[in-house]
């Protein structure tokens, strides 16, 4: 039996939180003279933003809890999945003692957090085919295996993991959380994991509004989970985590689903058209199936290849080095317009190997390439 007690380390448990003024009290109405607000107003030309906003975002969650199919008290919101990500590893993981299990190809930040804080990281990899390997999970699971990372669809390999797999997972780890990290799950076509959270206390669900929904830089991840834990994130979570403008573009989003699914509709049809391009290409050997919003290519040269979208200002991510990812580029799909620089770029590499210049499309392209971020 799963026991979240047992799990959490144990200060984290007798932990008394900080009480902010907006905890104890909550009407609306008043003279509120309790936060050392600037009662005058705002330097901004506009909106007025002099007043702490909801610490527990309980507007969001209203919301958001019929749309997930969950109670809103199974709902912690943070700023982006990395704020969820690094709590659940403060709140169970002891430094230098306890670790984490994850399966490589995938993201990047889950060890990143672990190393923070110094907590140890189990490595699995993935089968070839990008599904997991339960037997060999179960295997490398210790007593001090606080966390299991599932990644579905996974990021770079762009497939979803077989359910199976998970729910076998869910079962036989008891003495660990088992995150099932859905950033992807609108480009999928499947169920979320959301709907086995009363039947598993140890399953935690990452999704975010960074993707489909098209606002990375309002910074807002959402993770589900046994109420009983998400009481423990609040506790431990910076008091207004999620600020005002965030929580009210967020709450206009939420009006707005079906903007979110006609952009989902539009983006899979614009991966199809890029795949079935690409496919054409000489230099192109493989790419793998996907059911997230970009795709994983193998390419005879990668790193030439990599190096000359780049001259042409076309930015992908290379994951040629990584694990089960030789010579594979990762690429988002984009416009229309942006898929076909691409496409031009790579037509016009495999004709004339000496790297020449290509007019600029009228498409939007990056300036300054980024090359260290995570996602
Ligand atoms: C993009 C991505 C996220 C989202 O991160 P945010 O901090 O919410 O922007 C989470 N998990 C994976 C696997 C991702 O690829």
């Amino acid at each position: 039996m799963f026991n979240l007690q047992a799990l959490l380390r144990p200060h984290i448990l007798g932990l008394t939180p900080y009480s902010s003024a907006r905890d104890e009290y909550t009407g609306k109405e008043g003279v509120f003279l309790d936060a050392n607000e600037n009662p005058l107003g705002s330097t901004t030309s506009t909106g007025e933003y002099n007043r702490y906003p909801d610490p527990h975002q309980w507007a969001i969650k209203q919301r958001l809890a019929p749309i997930k199919g969950v109670r809103p008290e199974q709902i912690f919101l943070g700023n982006g999945s990395d704020e969820p990500i690094d709590l659940l590893v403060r709140a169970t993981c002891r430094p230098g003692h306890d670790n984490i299990l994850i399966m490589p190809p995938t993201y990047g930040m889950y060890e990143v957090s672990a190393a923070i804080n110094d907590v140890n990281v189990i490595k699995v990899p993935l089968t070839p085919d990008f599904q997991v390997d339960v037997e060999a999970v179960l295997a490398a699971v210790t007593p001090e295996t606080k966390l299991i990372w599932l990644c579905s669809p996974n990021n770079p390999s762009g497939n979803l993991l077989q359910a199976e797999a998970i729910r076998a997972i869910l079962e036989a780890a008891q003495q660990s959380l088992v995150i099932v990290d859905e950033a992807y799950i609108d480009f999928a076509d499947t169920t979320s994991w959301t709907s086995e959270l009363d039947n598993y206390t140890n399953l935690v669900v990452l999704q975010t509004f960074s993707k489909a929904w098209g606002l990375a830089a309002l910074r807002l991840g959402m993770c589900f989970a046994s109420e009983e834990l998400i009481r423990v994130m609040n506790k431990i979570k910076p008091p207004y985590n999620i600020s005002a403008p965030t929580q009210s573009l967020a709450l206009e989003a939420l009006a707005h689903e079906s903007a979110k699914n006609a952009m989902v509709a539009q983006i899979l049809a614009e991966r199809q058209t890029l795949a079935e391009n690409l496919r054409s290409l000489p230099s192109v050997q493989r790419i793998h199936p996907s059911d997230a919003n970009f795709l994983l290519v193998q390419f005879t040269d990668a790193q030439a290849t990599f190096e000359h979208l780049i001259e042409q200002q076309v930015i992908v991510r290379d994951r040629s080095r990584v694990k089960l990812c030789d010579g594979c580029l990762r690429i988002t799909v984009g416009t229309r317009d942006e898929n076909e620089r691409l496409l031009a770029v790579l037509r016009h590499m495999s004709s004339s190997p000496v790297s020449a210049e290509l007019p600029l499309g009228t498409g939007d392209v990056a300036t300054k390439p980024e090359l260290v971020s995570n996602s």
